[in-house]
């Protein structure tokens, strides 16, 4: 699908009409820091959308992106930010599950965005076991994938395949563009 066009709407922290009004949900989580930004910014061909390398741990809404007039990118608050504290980093994380569980929202597809080199963190296990729970579609983004070998992006998706047999895996890197293209097809084909 070719990006006409991108609007930010609203940033929420709780419920909200927005969440009522029919328009599709494709929504992104992820830690803080593995490119969740920069992958928005690519597969909707806009530099500036979702803020890049912003004051990390500044975002605490869940931010709502109007695309081509037809359906919602939902950017879910960077969890773990290092410098913030435990309350901050329990009330971010309780915000993303208030989202995915207990909110209106019913997203069409979830999309959990990993570095590559972190690979599949604590925080990724319990969105993973969250997003099951729902029975939420997930697309797993492996970002970063210009800092490996192929060989070695192979093996990580190999085992988070092997430990999660019902997720689609895909590979991508912001900086080399691989695998954009790919993900954009499967997301809003
Ligand atoms: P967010 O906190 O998850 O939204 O991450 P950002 O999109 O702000 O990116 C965090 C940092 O990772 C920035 O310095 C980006 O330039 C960098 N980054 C994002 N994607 C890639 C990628 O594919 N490869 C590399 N090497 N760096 C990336």
């Amino acid at each position: 699908m070719e990006i006409k066009n991108t609007k930010f709407m609203k940033g929420i922290r709780g419920t909200d009409e927005i969440l009522l009004d029919d328009v599709p949900q494709t929504a992104f989580v992820g830690r803080s820091n593995v490119g969740k930004s920069s992958v928005i910014n690519a597969l909707t061909n806009n530099k500036s959308l979702a803020k890049v390398g912003k004051k990390p741990g500044k975002t605490t809404e869940i931010n709502f992106f109007l695309i081509n007039s037809t359906f919602y990118i939902v950017d879910l608050p960077g969890y773990g930010y290092a410098q913030a504290s435990l309350k901050e980093k329990q009330k971010l994380k309780n915000l993303i599950v208030w989202y995915l569980t207990y909110s209106e929202a019913k997203p069409k597809a979830v999309v959990l965005v990993l570095d590559v080199k972190a690979g599949l963190t604590e925080f990724d296990k319990e969105m993973l076991m969250v997003l099951t729970e729902e029975e939420h579609p997930c697309v797993i983004a492996v970002n970063k994938i210009d800092k490996m070998k192929q060989g070695e992006v192979t093996e990580v998706v190999y085992s988070i395949k092997k430990e999660y047999p019902k997720a689609h895996v895909m590979t991508c890197s912001t900086k080399t563009g691989k695998g954009i293209a790919a993900l954009r097809a499967r997301l809003f084909a």
